[in-house]
């Protein structure tokens, strides 16, 4: 038997962070910077008014008041659009829409609020200072500033940057493409009818999403049976879209465990027990002329789960190239007894808790790794480590906080 961090250790010595593509910047969303991106002009790129109102110069409307109103002509309109050719003489003023180009001459712009809104003079109640509503030239961006370095995830409002300053195409690390295959000649696809001792495919659409929630675009293949020339047949197939394989079952040591077969033919991939609960049996290697990053996880559905989470998803991070690679750990305390077999790291189906700033788990669920419902009400997974039998109610344990949604 291995250890948990012996087996991700060897994945992760394994897996590399995906080569850089240039994309368009709606598909690099959500994907790393592998470029600075460097701001051609200033932002704003040009003097602009923040409000609907007159642009006006000081001088003209400095002693305007409520009782004492100063009244100027109303010499042109200008909207956000095409720069107009409008100059603010002195002693008039001109109609601004926000986002419009402050005319020259003009040194501030007053709200309409503060008028009675004219179109061909307009009576002005009260005295802007200089300055006032015009969004300066690179007050928000200088040109040449970087603004998103390398490194840098693109959330919405990077996005919204990058845009900002003219990109529609950026250098990122793509998402990784992960290739689920369920095997198993028990299985059918979910919605068929079952036949005695059939049951419905629950991996690949679990695993599936798990991948795309890991951040990577993931196909479902769906079910291969027991079959090693299916298999065989189907892993070749999928291999050209594939930067990850993902399969679940056959990986056991019954008469029928066709992963294991298979894949010890196709490549360098190796079967450990690894000791963890659940999810002992574990496949890794690479196959194929790319050598091609491809994980045999367990069968039964919590195992898959756990093996995933456990293993496929700091691997796909890294092929992403974010950080950190796993699962934010808090500290909490049991208000249970848990147990665990000695010499295996035990992940416990838990609900977390905060109770009076102390987190607290709760189990939610028995430890059978058939047991998927129980797992859907799991919030966070209990780690116990080796070594460790028991943690008696009201100790400590670490726990891994499983985010159930959003990439
Ligand atoms: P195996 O690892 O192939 O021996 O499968 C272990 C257990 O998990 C068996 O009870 C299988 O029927 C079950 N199992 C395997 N694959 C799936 C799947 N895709 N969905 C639901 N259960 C599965
Ligand atoms: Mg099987």
């Amino acid at each position: 038997m291995i250890s948990v961090a012996q087996h991700l250790g060897r994945i992760l010595d394994v897996v590399q962070p995906l080569s850089p593509l240039a994309m368009n910047l709606l598909e690099a969303h959500g994907c790393v910077l592998t470029e600075d991106v460097v701001a051609p002009a200033p932002l704003p790129g040009f003097d602009n008014s923040a409000v609907d109102g007159y642009a006006v110069r000081v001088a003209d409307v400095a002693s305007a008041t409520a009782d004492d109103p100063v009244v100027l002509p109303v010499t042109g309109d200008v909207a956000a659009g095409p720069a107009s050719p409008l100059r603010v003489s002195a002693g008039s003023c001109v109609r601004i829409m926000t986002g419009a180009a402050v005319p020259a001459g003009a040194d501030s712009v007053i709200p309409v609020e503060w008028t009675d809104g004219g179109v061909a003079t307009v009576v002005i109640r009260r005295a802007p200072v200089e300055g006032a509503n015009v969004r300066r030239v690179g007050e928000d961006v200088a040109s040449g500033d970087t603004v998103l370095a390398a490194g840098s995830r693109l959330g919405a409002v990077q996005i919204g940057l990058a845009a900002a300053v003219g990109r529609s195409r950026v250098l990122v690390r793509p998402r990784p493409r992960v290739v689920v295959v369920s095997t198993g000649s028990e299985l059918v696809e979910a919605g068929q009818p079952l036949g005695p001792g059939r049951i419905a495919d629950a991996n690949s659409p679990a695993l599936t999403a798990a991948a795309v929630e890991a951040g990577a675009i993931a196909y479902r293949v769906g079910i291969v049976p027991d079959d090693p020339r299916a298999l065989e047949a189907t892993l070749e197939d999928q291999l050209v879209r594939a930067d990850v394989l993902v399969t679940s079952g056959g990986v056991s040591v019954g008469a029928y465990d066709v992963v294991k077969e298979v894949l010890s033919r196709l490549g360098t991939v190796s079967f450990d027990k690894v000791a963890m609960q659940p999810g002992m049996p574990q496949g890794f290697g690479t196959i194929g002329p790319e050598s091609t990053p491809v994980f045999g996880l367990p069968g039964n559905p919590v195992s898959a789960l756990v093996s995933f989470e456990t293993f496929v998803r700091p691997a796909l991070r890294k092929m992403l190239g974010v950080t950190p690679l796993e699962r934010p750990r808090v500290q909490a305390v049991t208000r249970f007894e848990l147990r665990s077999p000695l010499a295996k790291t035990s992940y416990l189906r838990v609900g977390l808790s905060l109770e009076k700033g102390q987190h607290v788990v709760t189990p939610v669920s028995g430890t059978g790794s058939h047991l998927l419902a129980g797992m859907s009400r799991a919030s966070a997974l209990a780690v116990i480590p080796e070594g460790v039998e028991r943690v008696a109610p009201g100790d400590p344990v670490e726990v891994l906080v499983l985010e159930r949604r959003g990439r």
